[in-house]
């Protein structure tokens, strides 16, 4: 099937300002937030996008977006090039690609009532006011808000964080769109609502059909939802695979620290638990060769010179590793 989104190659750097001694030198320091990310997701796929702070998984989930610009590479949506995109085809992708904020606290102007919320979609993109009405209700149903009339005149201060959350959801889902991004959707709950958070997400994306981009930085939060995990690394990728796979048999040494840090019931525990030390390294001047290297256990000479390419193994694998 073809693919829903085609990244190739995507860079994304963000320039910072420079010092005196940088500019005597010529030099043009910038955040290597992505370097060379190539993905295809298909239609109706769901898929992880894991690593820790500073990764690039949320500079990558804005791209998919048109949220931002690639420095270089491209991003295609159902075919059509995003950087090409302007006019009635953007508004278009705009309707059909949508964000579920990290903070269900955030994401609502306090000032707007619910209901003005989740329609506020609905009027930008010139939806007839006269569907509005039936247009939301049917979104609160979908994220088990049903009883409307409760919320309609209430602000989002007077909403709990698992009411808000779904309140985030059913905006999102209010122009029935294709493809959504999630930035880590329950990381600022209370834990007794994440479960049911997650559950409905699922729940929607498969009555709705839709593909879905998770992104978190917990591994075991995101198996149950996604069938397929991507990894990545101070800007890259460096394993991609069905869940199962990876969180059974995770091929680079940082999968294999990240499964290692939770707690995962059914996975193989005969590997030992390979804690890693140190932080992820400055992004303005990632390390050469592979950029784990600092950290990772089995380093040896070629990992400090040439960077491991992405390469497929067995069952779907994608692992970016000399010893793979
Ligand atoms: Fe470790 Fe080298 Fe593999 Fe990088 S390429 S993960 S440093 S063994």
């Amino acid at each position: 099937m073809a693919a829903l989104v085609e990244l190739r190659d995507v860079v994304k750097h963000f320039p910072v300002s420079r010092s005196l001694g940088e500019i005597v030198r010529g030099r043009h320091p910038a955040v290597h937030a992505l370097d060379g990310v190539s993905l295809d997701i298909g239609s109706g796929d769901a898929i992880a996008i894991v690593g820790e702070s500073g990764c690039g998984k949320t500079t990558l989930g804005r791209l998919m977006l048109k949220l931002t610009e690639p420095t270089t590479g491209t991003i295609a949506f159902d075919g059509a090039a995003l950087g090409e995109m302007k006019g009635e085809e953007l508004r278009g992708f705009r309707r059909e690609a949508q964000l579920v904020f990290q903070n269900p606290f955030d994401a609502l102007n306090p000032r707007f009532t619910i209901y003005r919320a989740v329609a506020e979609p609905l009027l930008n993109a010139g939806i007839d006011k006269a569907e509005h009405a039936d247009r939301v209700a049917s979104a609160f149903r979908r994220v088990h808000l049903p009883d409307l009339e409760r919320y309609l005149d209430r602000y989002p201060h007077q909403l709990s964080g698992g009411q808000l959350q779904r309140v985030v959801l059913a905006r999102a889902l209010v122009l029935t769109p294709r493809f959504l991004v999630a930035d880590e959707p329950v990381s600022m709950l209370d834990v007794s609502v994440r479960a049911g958070i997650l559950a409905l997400m699922r729940e929607v994306r498969e009555a709705m059909g839709l593909t879905a981009v998770y992104i978190s930085h917990d591994l075991a939060l995101v198996r149950y939802l996604c069938e397929r995990t991507v990894v990545m690394y101070l800007g890259t990728v460096v394993e991609d695979g069905p869940t199962s796979e990876i969180v059974r048999n995770p091929r680079h040494p940082y999968t294999r620290a990240l499964v290692a840090a939770v707690p995962v019931p059914d996975a193989d525990q005969s590997h030992a638990p390979l804690p890693i030390t140190g932080t992820v390294p400055d992004a303005r001047e990632p390390p050469s060769g592979c950029r784990f290297r600092d950290r990772c256990p089995h380093a040896f000479e070629r990992c400090s010179t040439e960077a491991p390419m992405l390469l497929s193994t067995a069952n779907g694998h994608r692992v970016a590793c000399h010893l793979k």
